[in-house]
């Protein structure tokens, strides 16, 4: 039997993603419901690394697995960065996704296509239960569109604007979203990282 990877996230939407981004590495992926570990880790961090690596040390310790958590969000340079690593509080605690759209959208209700720009950015911290951690991280980058496009994906997606690909992150096939996104970016790195932690247990 292989040995596990706890992808610490209650997120669908990034439990799919990884679970494509990371086929064929050398771990079965469980979620926390899988191993039924229920706590819920407050984001305290002032960085998406800092929240990763929390993440990924709680979860890892509790669990007595290898695990994998990301942090990440969307910074917008027109509002000095942010929403940053409120992104998913942005419109409040209980808030749906079209509702922190809206919001992000109202805030830049005056602000011209050209200082629309905007990163999404992704830590992954790969952490094993004695401790040691590995980090590493991914960001792409485009404009805020002006109103919503496109069904797939999650979040911010719909108005997240390539402008080289002429459409929003939800308007992409999952496999292209993976090979430009923050997300995939990092999971391309942590691939290396999980190889290697697995070729170091077999030593
Ligand atoms: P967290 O990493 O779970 O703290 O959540 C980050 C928040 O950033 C999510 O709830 C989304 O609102 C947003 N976000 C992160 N990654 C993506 C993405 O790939 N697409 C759209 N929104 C994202």
């Amino acid at each position: 039997m292989r040995p596990k990877l706890l992808i610490a996230t209650t997120s669908a939407g990034k439990l799919h993603e990884y679970r494509i981004l990371l086929r064929g590495v050398p771990f079965d992926l469980v979620s926390p419901v899988d191993v039924v570990i229920k706590t819920v880790v407050v984001e305290t961090g002032k960085s998406f690394e800092e929240n990763a690596r929390i993440k990924a040390q709680t979860l890892a310790q509790e669990s007595q697995l290898l695990t994998l958590a990301d942090d990440s969000g969307l910074e917008v340079d027109a509002l000095g960065g942010e929403p940053g690593v409120m992104s998913a509080r942005y419109a409040g605690e209980n808030a749906s996704d079209a509702d922190r759209v809206n919001y992000l959208l109202s805030k830049l209700r005056s602000v011209p296509q050209e200082k629309r720009t905007a990163h999404f950015r992704c830590v992954i911290a790969i952490a094993r239960p004695s401790g040691m951690i590995d980090i590493c991280s991914g960001e792409s980058t485009g404009f805020i569109a002006t109103e919503p496009r496109g069904k797939n994906g999650f979040g911010y997606d719909p108005i997240f604007f390539f402008h080289q690909l002429g459409k929003t992150m939800a308007e992409l096939p999952i496999e292209i979203k993976n090979r430009v996104s923050h997300r995939g970016q990092a999971a391309k790195k942590a691939r290396r990282i999980l190889f290697r932690i697995a070729r170091e247990a077999v030593k």
